[in-house]
């Protein structure tokens, strides 16, 4: 039976993430189940800023109706909190949490093939579920609800994710082809039965690798396999200079007109990086409605270089954020990601007005969302939404003056300002405790297998 257990958040300043941008001070949420019912102001609350809808006089009449009718609500009071929709890290490898700190000064060619390669071989399935769990223990703790995942054992992750709560789109990361080819097409096929999941918080991809892992006829292999589970492909895209100069060497096209050519481009395409690009790319990345994912701690730490995030927003192209894997960024914090996203945007390219800190933020949200093809479900803050909240304690020195709260949060915010996280209306973290994840256990597992693996 589906759960309709309510839930309301009192006295909340808003920021929804709306179409029109909608924020509320000392508003209201309330939830059924998994669904926000209602967003706006608290019945007899003086202040409210949003430029449409029904008159506010109606929408708190309706909720003094409501609350009359004595129910069992369970109410958190937000005083000094600040509420805004769950954040989306849209590329990760959730289980490289095993290789923080293990790996760094290296270009991503000697990264991958001297230090992550020759130990992903020694990885078991079971230690991928405890490496998920601490990875999900990280973003949660960060305001991360939602996150798009490309690595092995993804049925492991998939049953972290289903155990603590969080929402994940994932992809089992495909190269080839070689003799493990058959094997990685079962991990899919059991992938897809986490799908069928009737709570619905699991989705797949497809994930080729690259195109450097990659054949070109393996690649129309991945087209077929995406067709086949009517889901889109998540592949990593011109993250370096040597990514494109290899692939034009080889077959004489840049990776982006190679999966062009292969007919890749036909199916929806999530692309992570997306750094070194022809214009003739940009123009097919464009044509193509892919969605790109920018990943700005990853590609300094790499020294990868610098994404043209700014082009791609004029073009009015979905840019989501990506933390990539904790072996190079070292955290799966979307906090980070934001800022940096626009304080390269604006260093880079000289012009202070590059990628302002809304846009940063949509694209920790709502742009995060459509990245994932979810937005229907998630990236903002409305009826009918699944209630993927995330509470901040704005009560803060570095919060005050109190002056635009996206521009406080994007320049000023931490993980740490996360107080409360709730995903599909369930609560995962309150007042900064974990409530799906024994951590102390989740500790003592990854200690276990680094102490094995490292
Ligand atoms: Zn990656």
């Amino acid at each position: 039976m589906k759960d309709q257990t309510k839930k309301r958040i009192e006295h909340v300043d808003i920021l929804t993430m709306d179409q029109q941008n909608s924020c509320y001070q000392d508003g209201e949420i309330r939830i059924s189940g998994d669904t926000i019912e209602y967003v706006g102001p608290r019945p007899g609350s003086p202040e409210t800023r949003r430029p449409d809808g029904p008159a506010k006089e109606q929408q708190a009449a309706d909720t003094a109706a409501d609350r009359a009718e004595g129910d069992d609500t369970e109410v958190l009071d937000g005083r000094g909190m600040l509420a805004l929709p769950g954040f989306v890290n849209a590329h990760c490898h959730v289980s490289m949490t095993l290789f923080r700190g293990y790996a760094d000064n290296l270009s991503l060619w000697e990264w991958l093939s001297k230090r992550i390669w020759p130990l992903e071989d020694q990885l078991q399935p079971d230690d991928a579920y405890w490496l998920s769990l601490l990875g999900a223990a990280e973003m949660i703790s960060a305001g991360v609800t939602t996150f798009s995942d490309m690595y092995l054992f993804m049925s492991e992750t998939a049953r972290a994710v289903s155990d603590c709560g969080m929402r994940a789109v994932l992809g089992r990361g495909l190269s080839g082809p070689d003799q493990d080819t058959e094997r990685r097409h079962r991990e899919v096929e059991d992938l897809y039965g986490w799908q069928k999941d009737p709570r619905g918080r699991i989705h797949m991809t497809i994930a080729p690798h690259a195109v450097y892992t990659c054949a070109p006829d393996y690649l129309k292999t991945c087209r077929q396999l995406a067709e086949k589970y009517q889901v889109g492909i998540h592949i990593h895209l011109c993250e370096t200079e040597k990514e494109v100069a290899d692939c034009v060497r080889e077959y004489g096209k840049t990776p982006v007109k190679l999966l062009h050519d292969v007919g890749l481009l036909e199916l929806p395409v999530t692309a992570a990086h997306c750094v070194h690009l022809t214009h003739e790319d940009m123009d097919l990345l464009d044509a193509h409605q892919v969605k790109v994912v920018h990943c700005p701690s990853s590609n300094m730490k790499l020294a990868s270089g610098f994404a043209p995030v700014d082009d791609f927003l004029d073009r009015g192209m979905t840019v989501a954020l990506g933390t990539d894997g904790a072996a190079s960024n070292n955290n799966l914090s979307i906090w980070k990601e934001m800022s940096l996203a626009s304080l390269i945007a604006k260093g880079h390219s000289g012009d202070a007005k590059a990628l302002p800190a809304q846009k940063a933020m949509e694209m920790a949200t709502i742009q995060g969302a459509k990245a994932l093809m979810l937005e229907k479900e998630i990236g903002s803050l409305e009826p009918g939404k699944k209630a993927d909240i995330q509470l901040i304690d704005f009560k803060k020195p570095h919060y005050f003056p109190r002056e635009d709260p996206v521009v406080h949060l994007v320049y000023s915010g931490d993980s740490a300002d996360v107080n409360t996280v709730m995903i599909d209306g369930q609560m995962v973290m309150k007042d900064r405790n974990l409530t799906t994840i024994d951590l102390d256990k989740v500790y003592r597992e990854v200690e276990r297998i680094a102490h094995r693996m490292l």
